[in-house]
Formats: structure tokens, sequence, C-alpha cells
């Protein structure tokens, strides 16, 4: 499919509300004949219901941007570009690959993906590692999103799927806690879900700004609850402690089915309300009304986000949120439950076909035999040519250029020097390496740092399939063409393995890919093995798991978790030291977040004027008496500093931020990125870095 002269029904390219739309032909080629110009329009479906934020609205934008990339670049002597023929490339790389793994072992060579690519990508460069390259070392930004909670719901339910039920459930919710989310600004179609609790001034909102969602609990009887960055568990463990200490918990559902109550019990038995208080911020009084009002009847939702999980005690975190609906028994429950809403477009199956370092297809664990035995036969290799785990994502990015580390990086989906923490070092290590490619449709700033730049298809030139946040799978589909010189990512690796001299067969047709994904994943947690393209484009929700003859799961645990028996796993948890000071010698503490305009590392979106325009450049957002501590006034610049990184942004004085607290939006690279400054200290169960809490000096930039 190619043509502009239809109409074409496909799903946002941003964030993993996946929003449909449609993109219409433009009613006059508005480029002066340089490529046809598409129109969006809001589609009805369950997500989004027809409406679409900015970026939606604009996104046909990407599809014209002078700024694409056409063809392959490759660094030239004197440090700059040149462009280059595809099979030259390809031959070079080869080559290039084939001698690092000679002279280093198959380890020196490492892939980087992201929770944007379509399953069918992920499901390849998962594949393209363990087969073509034999590498262990592959992990995803998904790790820099995703994986707190997930293996907080891996611990307790068994499955991480980030909404175990269709988001229009949330419809009929007369309570929902939101904890360091704000979808205001990120999934905007997302707050007609929320319209029913927030009428019923049930709406509770965990952040340590006023934002824009917070704000919507300012009328009627919603809450706002201004924890300090970084006692999310605490607040938590205070929570549940009024629970269990007022016996608002639900006892029959506790004991049938659940485990590991009493040791819960003891857990939070000393976390008191008042020294909770003392902690977060929150007054004692706050905490025993919010836990009075999640306990008091039908229609309770607990969502969690990255603000709560991004901590290097991010999963524990999630956990205790899970405890707490646990207690409650909310999950599993008609019109009640726990979710964690999943930030990036293909946040949810990006992390379940075998890009994560532990993972085979289908969220499988590499470990697992049964699992090797399964995924080899599909493709056609011995199952103990299969590497066993790599590491997570910081890790990975430690080892490069480092003796005996990672000496090439493919880079599919992801930009890493402005989406990693404490990003300088990053910047360091990418550029010593001996060979980096980089696979983009822009030329981003880790494009900048590479060997070979490839030009790739962008989401509505290309075939393919997502998995929203709800674990429901959609079709992306082909509205245009891409401009001559660009190829498909799967195109690429299928040409890259035939020359590796790959045991395992690559496709690059997306339906083949999409069959041989579900043959992959059959038996596995996200068992996509019923699906095909014909069910998917039939209309048919989609839900996995998806067996051969079934009609997808909707819902889960309806009456059964996970688990080997069945129970969900309620798991004691406890705060850990920081790994390093807040407050020391008057630091604040940065917290980062995004904008309604940006999106991510700000690739696509810094490219889209109207975005652009309205949010052009970083800030740091300070609390008045802050601001005025420090002698600056709002549009001042203002100076950041910690042991990591220095940089100059304006100020936004605001009294809807913590005294205690600064904010920067992390969508902008250079010297104003803030993950500069950010810790790349990570939660050993998940690999999540703190991203949420490090410690910044604050003080008014010299105008020299
Ligand atoms: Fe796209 Fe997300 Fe906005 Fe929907 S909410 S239009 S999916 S960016």
């Amino acid at each position: 499919m190619s043509s502009t002269a239809v109409h074409t029904d496909t799903h946002c390219p941003y964030c993993a509300l996946q929003c449909a739309m449609t993109l219409n032909p433009a009613p006059h080629d508005a480029t002066g004949g340089r490529r046809p110009l598409l129109t969006v329009s809001g589609r009805d479906f369950p997500t989004n219901r027809g409406g679409l934020c900015k970026k939606g609205w604009t996104a046909a934008e990407l599809l014209d941007s002078p700024e694409r990339l056409t063809a392959p670049l490759v660094r030239t002597a004197d440090g700059g570009f040149r462009e280059a023929a595809w099979e030259m490339v390809l031959d070079r790389i080869a080559e290039s690959l084939t001698a690092i793994r000679v002279e280093s072992g198959t380890d020196a060579v490492g892939v980087f993906g992201g929770g944007g690519l379509t399953n069918e990508k992920a499901y390849a460069l998962g594949k393209f590692a363990r087969t073509a390259l034999g590498t262990s070392r592959i992990d995803y930004n998904g790790r820099f999103c995703m994986s707190s909670a997930a293996a907080a719901g891996n611990r307790a339910f068994g499955v991480d799927r980030g909404l175990p039920f269709p988001v229009e459930d949330l419809d009929g919710a007369a309570m929902i806690l939101l904890l360091g989310t704000n979808v205001a600004e990120t999934m905007p179609p997302f707050l007609g879900h929320l319209a029913g609790a927030q009428a019923a001034g049930g709406l509770i909102v965990v952040d340590p700004r006023r934002s824009a969602t917070v704000r919507l609990t300012e009328e009627g009887r919603g809450m706002h609850l201004q924890a300090a960055p970084g006692t999310d568990l605490i607040l938590l463990l205070g929570l549940t402690h009024i629970v269990l200490a007022e016996k608002l918990y639900d006892a029959a559902f506790v004991a049938t089915r659940t485990n590991g109550f009493a040791a819960v019990r003891r857990s939070v038995s000393t976390w008191y309300p008042e020294r909770v208080a003392a902690s977060t911020g929150v007054p004692a009084a706050q905490l025993r009304e919010v836990a009075r009002r999640l306990a008091s009847g039908a229609g309770t939702y607990i969502l969690t986000g990255r603000g709560v999980e991004q901590h290097v005690d991010g999963t524990d975190t999630a956990t205790a949120a899970i405890n707490l609906a646990l207690l409650l028994g909310l999950p599993g429950r008609p019109g009640s439950g726990y979710g964690t809403l999943t930030g990036q477009g293909n946040g949810q199956g990006g992390r379940e076909h075998g890009q994560k370092s532990d993972q085979l297809p289908g969220y499988r664990r590499i470990t697992d035999p049964a699992a090797r035995r399964h995924v080899a036969a599909v493709w056609g290799v011995d199952e103990s040519s299969i590497p066993g785990p790599g590491i997570p994502a910081v890790q990975l990015l430690e080892q490069l250029g480092v003796p005996g580390g990672i000496r090439a990086l493919l880079v599919h989906g992801s930009n890493v020097v402005v989406s990693a923490p404490n990003a300088g070092p990053v910047r360091e290590r990418l550029a010593s390496l001996d060979l980096l490619v980089v696979s983009d449709i822009f030329f981003s700033e880790t494009a900048a740092l590479a060997d070979v730049v490839l030009p790739v298809t962008q989401w509505a030139e290309e075939e393919g399939t997502m998995t929203s946040l709800e674990g429901r799978v959609i079709r992306r589909r082909q509205a245009t063409q891409p401009p001559g010189g660009v190829r498909s990512e799967l195109w690429i690796l299928s040409e890259l393995a035939r020359r590796l001299g790959s045991p395992a067969r690559f496709d690059s047709d997306a339906s083949a890919v999409f069959d041989e994904l579900c043959r992959a994943s059959a038996g596995g947690i996200a068992d996509y093995s019923g699906l095909s393209y014909e069910l998917l484009d039939s209309g048919a929700p989609a839900f996995w798991p998806y067996p051969p003859g079934s009609t997808g799961t909707p819902r889960l645990f309806a009456d059964r978790f996970f688990t080997l028996d069945g129970r969900a796993v309620l798991v004691p948890v406890t705060p850990r030291p920081k790994a390093e000071e807040l407050h020391r010698d008057g630091a604040l503490t940065l917290i980062t977040g995004r904008l309604l305009e940006q999106y991510q590392s700000g690739t696509q979106t810094r490219r889209v004027a109207e975005l652009n325009d309205a949010q052009p450049e970083a800030f740091a957002q300070l609390h008045p008496a802050t601001a005025a501590r420090i002698g600056v006034a709002d549009g001042q610049p203002v100076e950041l500093r910690n042991d990591r990184g220095v940089m100059v942004l304006p100020a936004r004085v605001s009294a809807d931020i913590r005294l205690d607290t600064v904010f920067l939006p992390f969508h902008y690279p250079g010297d104003a990125s803030a993950n500069l400054l950010t810790q790349d200290a990570t939660d050993p169960i998940s690999g999540m870095p703190d991203f949420k809490t490090a410690a910044v000096h604050v003080r008014a930039a010299r105008v020299e």
C-alpha cells in the first residue's frame, strides 16, 4: 500500500495511549510538489474517542520534514559525514562487526533498542542480536521507563501488563489515585477516562508539583498530596499502615487471593502517619483521609507513573502501590484495579518480544530452558547458541569503549545522548567506540556521534503493530512512501544478517515477521499466537494473552493471578538509603519530567514548528521563595550544578513547585540536557536509573 489518494486508518506515532487517527490526502500539495502532504483527523477508538493532543494533530509534519535523513551517512576523515550507497555501507558494517567479533568476542558488539519500535522491529532486533551477532549485549531505552513497574508486576502478579484492563474501565471509577504521573500533559485524551472520578470528587494525585493534572483535583473533593521527591515509598507504606491499623482492608480477598499478608503487616507496623508526614511533608490527617477514601467503596483504581517508578527503589515503590491495591482487594475485581501508565508508543510491546537483556519473545525469561528450546526451534538455531542474559541498559552503556567491554554498538530508535542518565560520560563513551551505527529518521544527537547513520522508515511509511498501554495489539499502517533513499529496519537487519552469515533467516516483510513473532510467543506470558494482520485488520479487540481459538484477554486476574498457585504475592518492602544525599549544603532536589508539546528526547517534536515554538527551550522551574533567596526573577538565568554537570537555564518562577525542589523538562539536548545532572545509580532489581531525585545547587547565573 502506498497511495496517498486514500484515507488510511492508523495510530499516533508518539505515546502509549496510541490514539487512533486517519491520515488523509491534503486538499492541495502544500509542499510545492516536493512530497505529498497528509492531514490528520482523529478517529473514534476506545483509548481516545476521536481526541488527539497537539502532538497527534501535528504528527503529519514529521513525514515532510526538510530535516529528514534520506541517505546513509558515513563519517569522513575530517570528522564530517558524506552520503554513501546502501550496499557499500552495509558491507562495511558487516565487515567491521565480523572483525570485532573475531578479535574480541561476540559480546564486544552491543545493540540498543527502543520502546517506540514496532513489535516486529523489537522482535527482529532481539533475534538479530542473539543469532546474527551471537551477543548477549542487548537492551533498550524502555529500561529507563517501565522496568521498575514491570519487575514489580512480575513479582506480585506473575505478569507485567501496564493496565490489566481496558482503559474504558476507568470511566466508571469513583476514586482514582494517580501517583507520579501528569497525564494532562503526557496524554491529554486520557483525561476523558478520569472525568467520572473527577466529577465524583475522587481524583487524588501525588506529585511534588501542582501539575496540570493536579489542577483537575481542585474542583470538588479531589486531593493533591505534594510529597517530597523520592518519598513515595514511605507515603505508600503510611497509607498501607492506616488501611491495616483501621481494618479497612478486604480480609476475604487477602485470605483467598494473596500470599504474604503477615510479612507485609509487619513491614508497615512502624510507619505511623505522623512519622510518614515528617518524611513526606504530607499531613497525617490528609494521609488518613486518603486511606479511608480509597477503602470507602467500589470503583477504586491505583495508577502509577514514572514519577514514583524512576528511583533506585522504584521496584519496591511500585510494589508498595501493588500491596496497597491488593489489601484493598482491587486487582481483578470488576470496576477496580491497579495499573501502571506506560509512556513510550510501544512501551508495552517493546518489552515483550526480546529486546530486553533477560528476555525472549513472549515475555519469557532467557534462562528458562523450555523458552529457549521453543524459541530456538522457531528461529531454526541450536538452543545452545542463544546467549544467556545480558546486562541492563545503564550497565551496557558503562561497558562502551572500556577494555574488555563493547567496541561496536548498533542503536535503533533511541537517542541515548539525551535520554540516558548522567549523560556526559555516555556521550564520551559513545564517541570512543570503534563502530557506532545509528538508525534513525532524523540526525539525532546520538547520530551526530556515529560512524554510520542509517535513514529508516517512520510510522506512516511502514506496516506494523504496536501494543497499547492496556496490552491491546493494534495495526500501524502505511499511508505514504518513504523518501527514496530510506529503508526499513527490518530490511536492514535482514541484509546485515545475510552478510554476517546468520544461522537464522530474517524476513523484511512486516506481516511475515509478525507471523513469526506470534509463533515465537506461543505459550509465553505475552502470547500473540492467535493473532494475525487479518484479525487485527478486522477491528476485533486484541488483548494478549491471545492463544489460538481465544478472543483475547481484556481483563486479567478475574479468577487467578499468573503465579504458580494463582495467588498474588504481597511483598514486604522497606526504604533504602538514597544513592546520594539530597539536602547537603543547601542543595535542592532535581526532578525531571515532560511537557505537553515535546516527546521523550525531542528528536521528533523539536522538529515540528508548532510544538517547538510553544516550548522551544529548557527551563528550571523554581519556587518564588527559592528564586528570591538566590536573587533571580522569572526568565533570568539560573545556574544548576552538581558533581556531574553544570548548566544555565532561564528560571520559571512558580508557586506550583515545592520549596525544596527544582523541575527540568528532559526533552532538550546539548548544554540544556537535564540528564547531564541526573544520577546513573540504578534500582538493583530492575536496572531503572534514578531520574527523579538528584542533589543540585542552584544560584543566579553570573552574566559576563
Ligand atoms: Fe499521540 Fe499520545 Fe497525544 Fe494521543 S495522547 S495524540 S497517542 S501523543
